[in-house]
């Protein structure tokens, strides 16, 4: 009897569903960087802990670090095809926040339950507006992502909004969107030069109405683009985010960033992001590639790349290609402007990664290794816990005021998401080269989406598809 009563008062080792096990906990949120064990309950962190818990699943950790799952503001990659590469890269949320897509809930709808990140977008202003438009006619419906909001993009790219019946329908529309979810506007108006200034300014006066960001890429690769997007966000009051400023500033970017800086401490909402490649990818038929575009890109037929073959271009190679459309690559940024972005405290690390092709530019599949492995690990551009803030807690926090699911995330502490990812600082690196097109990165061990892994020992979980929708709550305000 008194041995049953002495069992009874021993307390029970506690179950997890997964325990992460002996790793370094890196959470820039707390600043915790220590020896812990991590159990997941429920899709859950249910407990940090100093001593080791047991667990149904047991991943193995010791000389690993243990960080919050990596949040990609910029994923145009929004299939299990490529969200596949963005997890053995440490992606747990991938966004489609530029570009956004033409009908959010249908987007919505066609992921939820079937996608291995967790998944998000903005409503596309440039589907939006060809909506929007009078005489317009509209494209089949497509992917219902980014890629098809370039096929709206592309047949309405030099017409310009006129009509106040127009303006009214494109509000409409962006505000259908922010009901059905949306994480704000997608706004990529150098593919649509038609759009005046005159239209932008009038969407940032309803971002600022609806308290939803812009994510914008910006008009042109200018200071000017760049004081367009600033001076409306400062006159409105609107929210804002330059994606990949280091290809929208190229030789500029000192000036740029001490701009985004400013304007920062002054106290407008402003953030921006980089990718850590000297090269960009864009679509070869896009207005990119409009007449003058050496003179504007300060680059020739050989620094382009041919996502399809690999090939660089000539001039008629170039003719041929763009009327046959696709994904190019372009070598034009200079080592030292990358260095400078990844070491600036407030630029946050997003990928900009391209839709599925196995040529596709290796962005799209070793972002975040590159930045821990050649940056933090070879350059030394920057420590590893502001490295990982940049990637974790600071896209989070871009967020979390219209996204209620970001409160959860970018944190590895207790009543967070599990989104988790498991690498080796000694030997994480990007695979994927503009040579051989897209590798899995290596040293990335384990990855966790609420709490469920879709990387395990380096090796993907066939079937898993744990990832949930990502939506801003302008619908339920
Ligand atoms: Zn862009």
């Amino acid at each position: 009897m008194k041995v049953l009563l002495f069992l009874a008062a021993l307390p029970l080792a506690a179950q997890y569903d997964v325990v992460i096990s002996g790793g370094r906990v890196m959470d820039p949120a707390s600043g915790l960087n220590a020896v812990r064990h991590v159990g997941i309950r429920g899709g859950k962190i249910a407990a940090v802990s100093s001593t080791p818990l047991q667990g149904k699943v047991v991943l193995k950790a010791q000389g690993r670090v243990v960080a919050p799952g990596f949040i990609d503001l910029h994923a145009h990659g929004q299939t299990n095809e490529a969200n596949e590469y963005q997890a053995h890269d440490g992606v747990t949320t991938a966004l489609e926040l530029e570009v956004g897509v033409p009908h959010v809930a249908e987007y919505l709808k066609a992921r939820s339950g079937n996608s291995i990140l967790n998944f998000g977008a903005t409503a596309g202003h440039g589907a939006a507006r060809a909506m929007a438009m009078r005489d317009v006619a509209l494209p089949q419906a497509g992917a219902g992502n980014g890629v098809e909001t370039m096929g709206y993009v592309n047949l309405t790219r030099y017409k310009e909004l006129k009509e106040a019946e127009e303006f009214t329908k494109l509000a409409a529309g962006l505000e259908r969107g922010m009901r059905e979810g949306a994480l704000g506007v997608g706004m990529a108006h150098q593919y649509y030069p038609g759009a005046s200034r005159e239209e932008i300014f009038k969407v940032f006066q309803m971002a600022a109405r609806w308290k939803m960001p812009i994510f914008a890429h910006v008009r042109s690769m200018s200071v000017d683009a760049m004081q367009e997007v600033i001076a409306d966000a400062a006159a409105t009051g609107a929210s804002l985010h330059i994606v990949h400023v280091n290809s929208m500033s190229l030789a500029a970017l000192p000036l740029v960033l001490e701009l985004i800086d400013a304007a920062h401490k002054r106290g407008m909402d402003i953030t921006t992001e980089a990718y850590p490649y000297t090269a960009a990818s864009t679509l070869l038929e896009s207005t990119m590639f409009d007449e003058g575009w050496q003179q504007r890109l300060g680059i020739g037929y050989g620094e382009l790349q041919w996502v399809k073959t690999g090939e660089r271009l000539t001039k008629e190679t170039f003719e041929k290609y763009r009327k046959e459309t696709g994904q190019v690559i372009m070598h034009f940024m200079k080592a030292e402007w990358i260095d400078r972005a990844m070491a600036s405290p407030f630029v946050m690390v997003a990928s900009d990664g391209m839709p599925f092709a196995p040529g596709a530019h290796p962005r799209s599949a070793g972002t975040f290794s590159r930045v821990l492995g050649y940056y933090v690990r070879e350059r030394k551009a920057l420590g590893l816990m502001d490295a990982i803030a940049k990637m974790t807690i600071m896209p989070a926090r871009r967020l979390e005021a219209i996204a209620p699911a970001m409160k959860n995330k970018g944190r590895i502490q207790v009543g967070a998401d599990a989104d988790i990812t498991v690498f080796d600082a000694a030997t994480v690196k990007d695979m994927a080269t503009f040579e051989s097109g897209l590798k899995f990165s290596a040293g990335i061990d384990h990855v966790v989406v609420n709490g469920v892994p879709v990387v395990q020992d380096g090796a993907t979980v066939q079937g898993a598809r744990p990832g949930k929708a990502v939506t801003g709550n302008f619908g339920s305000r």
